[in-house]
C-alpha cells in the first residue's frame, strides 16, 4: 500500500507527477487544490469561505484542510493507498494527517519533495493556460498552442486560473517558503523525503519517482 505526498511550490509540477503515478498505480490523486477549486465554482459554503483566501494567495485556514482530507481519505477508494497533491502545507497539517494514519494503522510511505527556482517558477505559472473544455494545458513561454489562446486538441477557448496573477504567485510562494519549508525538516528526519528535481522533463521526473515506489 502506497500513501504518497507531493510537496513542492506553485509551479513545480507536483500536480502533473502525481496524475501520472495515478495512472501508474491506480490509486486516487488528491488534490487539495482541485478539491477547493471545483467547492469554489459549485459556490458551496467550502467554496464561499475558500475563495478569498485563494484568489490572495493565502493558505485557507488549516481546520478547514484537515477536515476535507478527514473525510476524503476515508472514502473505499483509499483503501488501497493514495496520493495526496499539495497537501500537507503546513506543520499542523502534516501533524494532523500522521495522527489521523496512526489511528488507521497506517504510515505514509514516502514525501516527494519536487523543487524548482523562482525564476521559472514564475514563468510556469505566469504562462499556464488551461482548455476550459478539455482539460489540456499549454505555456505561453515553453509550450505555446499553435494558435494564441485555442486549445490544440479541440479548438475551445484557453483560460488562466484567476489566482495566477503576478501579485498572488508572489503571495503564494512567500507563503509555501513560511510555512511550507518547516515540514521539510520534519520528514527529512524520519527518512521520508526524496528531492526531486522539478526542472528536470515530465517522463525523466516520473521514472525517478517510480523507482522509489514499492509495486
Ligand atoms: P494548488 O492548486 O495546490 O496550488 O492550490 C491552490 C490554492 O488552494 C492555494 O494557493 C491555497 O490558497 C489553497 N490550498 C490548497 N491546498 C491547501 C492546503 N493544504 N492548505 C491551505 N491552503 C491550500
Amino acid at each position: 500500500m502506497n500513501i504518497l505526498l507531493f510537496i513542492g511550490p506553485p509551479g513545480s509540477g507536483k500536480g502533473t507527477q502525481a496524475d501520472l503515478i495515478h495512472e501508474e498505480l491506480g490509486i486516487p490523486h488528491i488534490s487539495t487544490g482541485d478539491i477547493l477549486r471545483e467547492a469554489v465554482k459549485a459556490q458551496t459554503d467550502l467554496g464561499k469561505k475558500a475563495r478569498k483566501y485563494m484568489q490572495a494567495g493565502d493558505l485557507v485556514p488549516d481546520d478547514i484542510m484537515i477536515g476535507i482530507i478527514q473525510d476524503r481519505i476515508l472514502q473505499p477508494d483509499c483503501n488501497d493507498g493514495y496520493i495526496l497533491d499539495g497537501f500537507p502545507r503546513t506543520t499542523n497539517q502534516g501533524k494532523a494527517l500522521e495522527k489521523m494514519l496512526k489511528e488507521n494503522q497506517q504510515e505514509i510511505t514516502r514525501v516527494f519533495y519536487i523543487d524548482v527556482e523562482d525564476d521559472i517558477l514564475m514563468k510556469r505559472i505566469l504562462g499556464r493556460e488551461t482548455c476550459h473544455k478539455c482539460g489540456a494545458v499549454f505555456n505561453k513561454y515553453f509550450n505555446p498552442p499553435q494558435k494564441a489562446g485555442i486549445c490544440d486538441n479541440c479548438q475551445s477557448e484557453l483560460v488562466t486560473r484567476s489566482d495566477d496573477n503576478e501579485q498572488s504567485v508572489r503571495n503564494r510562494l512567500k507563503k509555501y517558503k513560511e510555512n511550507t519549508y518547516p515540514l521539510f525538516k520534519h520528514f527529512k528526519e524520519k527518512e521520508l523525503l526524496v528531492n526531486i528535481d522539478g526542472s528536470q522533463p515530465i517522463k525523466e521526473i516520473k521514472t525517478r519517482i517510480l523507482s522509489f515506489l514499492e509495486r
